[in-house]
């Protein structure tokens, strides 16, 4: 007996379903938190005292706008920071130009031949307007950028004096890479687009690394991690795996405030789309910014300075950091590695809605258009079989 039309069409509403189930489950899957807290906090050395005077040692710079004497102070400040750590430990400058001002990137690589590669990033100029000021007269101020710039570099570096003394005990190259030359986009320097360093470093990223015995695994970027009121957004440019994981990580640290269950979703222009553009899995860890009702009002405004900077929060963000690094790559019998979803290669947050749409338009076409065929097979037949018997 063939199928009727009736029949087709419940299979494919149940293929419909069962597709649409799988692929929603995907995305669930990556954001699903786990609340499980980690008591051993015997592998965490970062120090939320260190990192906060890293900011007020870049504050007391100057504003860093790309190419001005503070900025070519802070940036010799970083390499002398390194060399105190260890005059061994590399770092290289990465110079750029735009519109015919200098610019500088910075590279610090610990265990620079490990075969897999973390990149960790913060841009580290600040903004050369106040746009966003309360006081109209002041949008013309440049922004101190104490959290927006200065507070994702110093958790880095602390970071980094952290792993560079584990470095024979971690399994990864640790790039921390600190961006010049991403906050002067929309007006603040003329003809300056977002994100020019990241931009930058990219097209320059082989002379870095050996692309035949090295990979890339991620990158993370940080970027706001040090306000007040800490509280990350689903940044939607992100990995969802990646970005899931370290929610995951900072929840079962406790950190149920900075890492919400519900967050505000959006996608961000950043210094993470370079390599993202390279297919590497990427996270931003960001704020609300944009909102004026957001937990830290001052982006781009000239309050950005250390009065709404929050050593609690540069912990949160420093050992939510730590705590990953050490759960795929610590060589440690104590302890317990995760590999949480690693290798984080499943979904990109916009491409993975994308594709979504893309299967459900596919499937909905073709099922339509095997429906039609039934229907008028079915027809063609009934006016066969009524013809006969009118014969
Ligand atoms: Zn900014």
């Amino acid at each position: 007996m063939p199928y009727d039309k009736h029949t087709y069409l419940i299979w494919f509403l149940s293929f419909s379903i069962i597709l649409t189930s799988f692929f929603l489950l995907q995305i669930g899957k990556s954001q699903a938190i786990n609340i499980s807290f980690f008591n051993n906090n015997n592998y965490f050395q970062f120090n939320s005292t260190n990192a906060y005077n890293i900011i007020e040692s870049q504050l007391n710079f100057g504003f860093r706008i790309p190419g001005t004497e503070s900025s070519k102070n802070c940036g010799d400040y970083f390499i002398e920071h390194m060399n105190a750590i260890s005059p061994t430990l590399p770092i290289f400058q990465h110079n750029f130009s735009v519109n015919t001002i200098n610019c500088r990137n910075f590279l610090i690589t610990i265990n620079p031949n490990n075969p897999r590669i973390i990149i960790l990033g913060a841009h580290y100029d600040s903004r050369a307007i106040s746009e966003k000021d309360p006081t109209v007269n002041k949008r013309n101020e440049p922004c101190p950028g104490a959290n927006d710039g200065a507070s994702g570099v110093a958790t880095l570096l602390e970071l980094s004096r952290i792993f560079y003394e584990k470095r024979e005990s971690l399994n990864c190259s640790v790039w921390i890479l600190l961006f010049d030359a991403e906050d002067q986009g929309n007006g603040a320097l003329s003809g300056w687009d977002w994100c020019e360093g990241s931009k930058k470093f990219v097209e320059n990223i082989n002379n870095y690394y050996n692309p035949e015995t090295q990979s890339i695994e991620a990158m993370i970027l940080l970027d706001m991690v040090g306000g007040t009121n800490l509280e990350f957004i689903n940044e939607l440019n992100s990995n969802m795996l990646l970005l899931g994981e370290l929610f995951e990580i900072g929840r079962s640290l406790g950190y149920l405030d900075a890492f919400p269950s519900n967050p505000v979703s959006s996608a961000i222009t950043d210094d993470h789309l370079p390599f993202k553009e390279l297919e590497i899995p990427v996270a931003d860890l960001i704020i609300n910014f944009w909102s004026p009702s957001s937990p830290w009002p001052y982006h781009h405004t000239t309050s950005d300075n250390i009065t709404y900077i929050s050593q609690e929060s540069l912990e949160i963000t420093g050992k939510t950091i730590e705590k990953f690094i050490y759960n795929h790559y610590l060589n440690s019998p104590e302890y317990e590695n995760d590999s949480g979803n690693y290798p984080w290669k499943d979904i990109n947050g916009n491409l993975s809605l994308d594709f979504i749409y893309y299967i459900i338009f596919f499937v909905l076409i073709v099922g339509i258009g095997i429906s039609l065929i039934i229907i008028k097979k079915k027809n063609k037949f009934q006016k066969t079989k009524n013809k006969i018997k009118l014969k």
